[in-house]
């Protein structure tokens, strides 16, 4: 038998959505299932301003285009993330600065903010790994003191919250991901949310390749011309029907979701004869949204131990992000600033994620991989 990692989950109606994009012969972007995904988002999470974009990816690009990254600003970005988090800023030019994990999780550690911050400091990207929330009250005192931008990469948010409040909605601007490896998808997906309203009508027009297109569309302008930088980082109408679906089953594949992670937890928790694994600890501010459930081993061996374990039982247990100050191309290309990433690193070589998909049913015999 083999468990794998993740199956990207479908609800059956991705296909009535594709339908209704062609039948209504819009199939570009801007169309109308994008439309119906930007409005639920606005209106279920009180977003000011939801544009989809192709990816996480892409909307961080655009983050780095609305602030107006220059060679030589600096942008502070957790070690431990994904690519894309530091990429997106550093192929404007931006230095960026890496920012450690907390001693006791993955996520970045608020309280070395403040050592990084130079006059040339541009943005915050705080990640909300799993869809667990970072101490926003913190890292926002510390933005509106420096009068810096934060961007929260929420690429795992969707419908987690820190004190009640939406991720993707407490920074200047938020990211999301609709990759299928993420809670809800559409195969390569992503949005960007705007909070702060400065950047709304330039959103706009660096999504649609420097143009005032949506402008036009909406009958505000006669014709549409360059007026700005840009790229085309519009998703596709076939793409945003796929996950207009997927919207519309959001709380049923996110509860399902939560009762396996709590299952995981709840039954990791009883093996009392396990000192070599930690479980996730999740802040009293924050809601998750089981977006992954991951295991912090007391080293390096024992992670690859446990993980042999799992791949001779046929279950695909896989480690996350690297530290990406130790990462070929940032050793290349830039001298190191900052501080030392020695937690990074840590949590880079000791968090293993289990699999966790909708409609499993092998926790139990992955459960017991862990209690022998
Ligand atoms: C997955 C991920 C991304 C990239 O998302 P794409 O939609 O694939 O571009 C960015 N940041 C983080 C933290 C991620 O986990």
């Amino acid at each position: 038998m083999k468990i794998p990692f993740n199956i990207p989950y479908t609800t059956g109606k991705e296909i009535d959505y594709i339908n209704e994009a062609i039948n209504k012969r819009h199939l570009s972007g801007n169309g109308p299932l994008t439309r119906k995904c930007q409005e639920y988002f606005e209106k279920r999470w009180g977003f000011k301003k939801a544009l989809l974009t192709t990816s996480c990816t892409d909307a961080l690009e655009m983050c780095a285009l609305l602030i107006d990254i220059k060679p030589g600003d600096e942008v502070i970005v957790p070690a431990y993330t994904f690519v894309s988090t530091a990429l997106a800023f550093a192929r404007q030019g931006a230095r960026i600065v890496f920012v450690d994990s907390r001693p006791d999780s993955p996520l970045m550690d608020e309280c070395l903010l403040e050592k990084l911050i130079t006059p040339k400091t541009k943005a915050i990207v705080p990640v909300h790994y799993a869809g667990i929330a970072c101490d926003m009250d913190r890292i926002m005192d510390i933005a509106n003191r420096h009068k810096i931008y934060v961007i929260e990469d929420a690429a795992y948010g969707i419908n987690s919250f820190y004190k009640g409040k939406a991720l993707g909605g407490i920074g200047n601007l938020g990211c999301f991901s609709f990759h299928e490896t993420k809670p809800i998808h559409c195969g390569e997906g992503g949005l960007l949310v705007i909070n702060d309203e400065r950047f709304i009508e330039r959103a706009e027009i660096i999504l649609e390749k420097g143009t005032n297109r949506t402008a036009f569309s909406r009958g505000d302008v006669s014709y549409y011309e360059w007026v700005d930088t840009g790229s085309s980082f519009l998703i596709s109408d076939i793409n945003a029907a796929f996950l207009y679906a997927q919207l519309e089953h959001l709380d049923q594949i996110l509860e399902e979701r939560m009762i396996l992670w709590e299952l995981y937890f709840n039954t990791l928790n009883q093996f009392s004869n396990h000192p070599e694994y930690n479980l996730p600890s999740i802040p009293g501010f924050a809601k998750h949204n089981a977006s992954i459930f991951y295991l912090i081993f007391k080293d390096e061996n024992t992670l690859e131990n446990y993980r042999k374990k799992f791949e001779d039982s046929g279950i695909q247990a896989i480690t996350h992000y690297l530290d990406l100050s130790k990462s070929p191309y940032y050793k290349n290309n830039y001298k190191s600033i900052g501080l030392k990433t020695d937690n990074a690193t840590t949590f880079a070589n000791t968090l293993l994620r289990l699999p966790l998909y909708n409609g499993q049913t092998n926790i139990d015999t992955i459960t017991t991989v862990l209690n022998t």
